[in-house]
């Protein structure tokens, strides 16, 4: 049985472009960044069977996005497919060493329905209670909710790319940006017109920032940089570490972004 985990979840949601503000108190340190091990580096992504192969080189094409333009190989994709493991019962068992994005053609009952994906991360506070504090990721999983129209099967739904390069930064411990002025895919909206290309120049300056690399005056604040020949933590590590949470940030069609950890509350962002 799993002790304590941590587990984020980042939510890409039909919601309109509006600002957020802060409306409750905010959770002990929940903003800490989050970043795979450096030295862990490249992910290899398994894509599951139901995809067509239309829709196999959509997520493909999006995984590897990130790689092109931050000259820097984060993840690459497997030839081998498997089996979906979107409805499992308890979605702490997608912890399993296997990063997955599947093709949920029944929704999760433990998610909301309003949501178009999921990226559920698992790992462990690092560094805790210094300025350095960060969530080293161990385990990641993207689900897509197929019961929302998806293009390329329905040329009139959501941007499959689209959506994918979204949630592959949230896998690579980006999180939302809300200044709309900036290029990015991580703004927290995706509509049926919303068609991104490639990571936005603040998102390659993000995960630059985030890996350091080729950036020499964020390193020193780089939570990959703060320990770059350490090896990536177990599974087993975070199971057992005191230092282990759970984390569910949750961003609903109404436009409501919510925060938990250990299943509590800690802050709502109400978009305008
Ligand atoms: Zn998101």
């Amino acid at each position: 049985m799993l002790r304590l985990l941590f587990v984020l979840s980042f939510l890409a949601a039909c919601v309109p472009a509006q600002k957020e503000s802060l409306t409750t108190g905010a959770a002990t340190n929940p903003n800490a960044p989050s970043a795979w091990s450096k030295a862990g580096l490249p992910k290899q992504i398994f894509l599951s069977h139901e995809f067509s192969n239309a829709e196999a080189t959509e997520l493909t094409d999006a995984v590897v996005s990130w790689n092109t333009h931050g000259t820097y190989t984060f993840s690459t994709v497997s030839s081998t497919k498997v089996n979906d493991r979107s409805s499992v019962n308890n979605l702490n068992s997608l912890f399993d060493g296997e990063f997955g994005i599947y093709k949920a053609v029944n929704w999760h009952p433990q998610l909301p329905s309003t949501a178009l994906a999921v990226t559920q991360i698992f790992g462990v506070r690092q560094n805790v209670g210094t300025a350095s504090e960060f969530v080293e990721i161990v385990e990641g999983d993207i689900l897509i909710n197929w019961t929302f129209p998806y293009a390329p099967t329905n040329p009139n739904g959501y941007d499959l790319f689209t959506v994918t390069l979204h949630e592959m930064g949230h896998f690579l411990g980006l999180g939302h940006i809300t200044n709309y002025a900036l290029q990015s895919v991580m703004y927290p909206s995706i509509g049926y017109s919303t068609f991104y290309l490639r990571p936005g120049s603040e998102d390659i300056r993000n995960i630059k920032n985030k890996y350091s690399i080729g950036v020499q005056a964020m390193a020193a604040r780089s939570p990959a940089s703060s320990s770059p020949q350490r090896a990536p933590a177990t599974k087993e590590f975070v199971e057992n570490s005191p230092d282990a949470v759970k984390i569910i940030m949750e961003l609903h069609v109404d436009g409501t972004c919510r925060h938990y950890t250990n299943d509590v509350l800690q802050s709502v962002h109400k978009i305008k």
